[in-house]
């Protein structure tokens, strides 16, 4: 009995070195958290970005269709050459065509997987990559494993880049930049001069950019989404992200794709070979043969329509708009005149004494610093926001 005791001991303290923290990220993410305390009060949950709505019925039929067809075994490395090929169109019939082969796409098993690997392929220990806050939970743990070290730089008030400051953080180790068009959380969208802007800073040195463009069908108003691909010069330089989870509002698929140059994907192949080696086969098949019948203004259309519901609803409520997002799945939103709390305080006093749940937006912080902001999630049923509005209506 006492042996056994002692050797469990030491074996406790062998599994707290092993299993000692590798990043600085929360052990459960905002999103789970909010979700969980919207769950345990009934809150309507306008937190964690996910659509409750249903995808499109093509798209729920065509996966029971692949696993007919018996295509229930390993995709090739790089994904499906139906998915490649038909990437390779949609890609060339945006608006604004990227130009791609074959060869410069990966399909990953979703967006935060390709951000893990395009790091893992690219980092050493030591390297420093330069993280614009607010930023997605995902990119600090992802660079922090792989041995790199975030240099935080906060974009302006109106969550925009500043040039200037982002220059200033580049440092002989900088290895990588991480930049989110359009912006979760502010909904903000990068321009081509932008871009342009940015090569300015990184054209002397061997900064690889890996933009996180898992919104990018989603730029309303008019407003043009432009890749760090688009950028002639930039593109050989840039690990650009995707997720058929965001295009196709199924987020629970995590599939998505990564464009980069023939040189950077095989140094991406070289991590995604040993870590997945390929991605679920008959999702693989449903989301090509979806992308053939995919009317992508149509699903620009549905979400701008919904951002909009969103903010007529919330506008007799006294939360204020700095900005009506630019794209994406989100709206943040000021509460100065409801409540003096930090937001982390407001947004958990919002879901349990209110039923609505949101996100605050200093979770978007390494330092978690209050922002007076809280972000709500409007890719969401009309019936899911006015259910909300109708909760705060009564008693804000
Ligand atoms: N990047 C951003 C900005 C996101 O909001 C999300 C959330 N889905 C992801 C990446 C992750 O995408 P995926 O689910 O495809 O991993
Ligand atoms: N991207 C989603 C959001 O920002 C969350 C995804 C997740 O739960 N990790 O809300």
């Amino acid at each position: 009995m006492k042996h056994w005791f002692k050797k469990n001991v030491h074996l406790k303290k062998h599994a707290d070195m092993r299993t000692a923290r590798r990043h600085s990220g929360k052990d459960l993410t905002i999103f789970s958290e909010m979700t969980a305390l919207a769950i345990k009060h009934q809150a309507v949950n306008l937190s964690q970005g996910f659509p409750d709505f249903a995808i499109d019925n093509r798209l729920k039929k065509l996966l029971p269709e692949a696993t007919d067809k018996d295509l229930n075994q390993y995709a090739p490395l790089a994904g499906s050459p139906l998915l490649l090929d038909n990437l390779v169109t949609f890609n060339a019939q945006r608006k604004n065509p990227i130009v791609i082969s074959t060869d410069e796409i990966v399909v990953t098993p979703g967006a935060s997987y390709g951000i893990y690997c395009a790091l893992a392929a690219i980092l050493t220990p030591g390297d420093e990559v330069i993280v614009l806050e607010p930023s997605y939970d995902s990119y600090v743990p992802a660079i922090e494993v792989n041995g790199g070290t975030p240099v935080f730089v906060s974009l302006d008030g109106d969550f925009r880049p500043d040039f200037a400051k982002i220059r200033a953080a580049v440092s002989e180790k900088t290895r990588a930049i991480i930049v989110n068009t359009p912006h979760n959380p502010s909904g903000t969208v990068w321009t081509a001069a932008y871009w342009d802007l940015l090569w300015d800073i990184v054209k002397d040195t061997e900064i690889i950019v890996i933009s996180d463009e898992v919104y990018d069908l989603l730029c309303y108003d008019g407003r043009q989404f432009t890749s760090a691909f688009h950028h002639p010069k930039l593109r050989e330089r840039t690990y650009a992200v995707f997720s058929f989870g965001k295009m196709f509002h199924a987020t629970g698929w995590k599939v998505g794709y990564v464009l980069a140059s023939e040189e950077l994907t095989l140094a991406f192949k070289r991590v995604h070979q040993y870590l997945s080696f390929c991605v679920n086969a008959p999702a693989q098949y449903a989301l090509a043969k979806y992308l053939e019948v995919f009317d992508a203004e149509a699903n620009t259309r549905l979400l701008q329509e919904k951002r909009d519901f969103f903010l007529s609803e919330f506008s007799g409520l006294p939360f204020t708009v700095s900005a009506k997002a630019e794209g994406g799945y989100f709206q943040t939103l000021g509460y100065e005149s409801i409540s003096d709390l930090n937001d982390e305080d407001f947004a958990v006093w919002l879901t349990t004494e209110k039923k609505v749940c949101s996100i605050p937006v200093s979770a978007f912080y390494h330092d978690q610093h209050n922002t007076g902001k809280v972000r709500f999630c409007f890719a969401k049923k009309e019936e899911t926001m006015l259910e909300a509005a109708r909760l705060l209506k009564n008693s804000l």
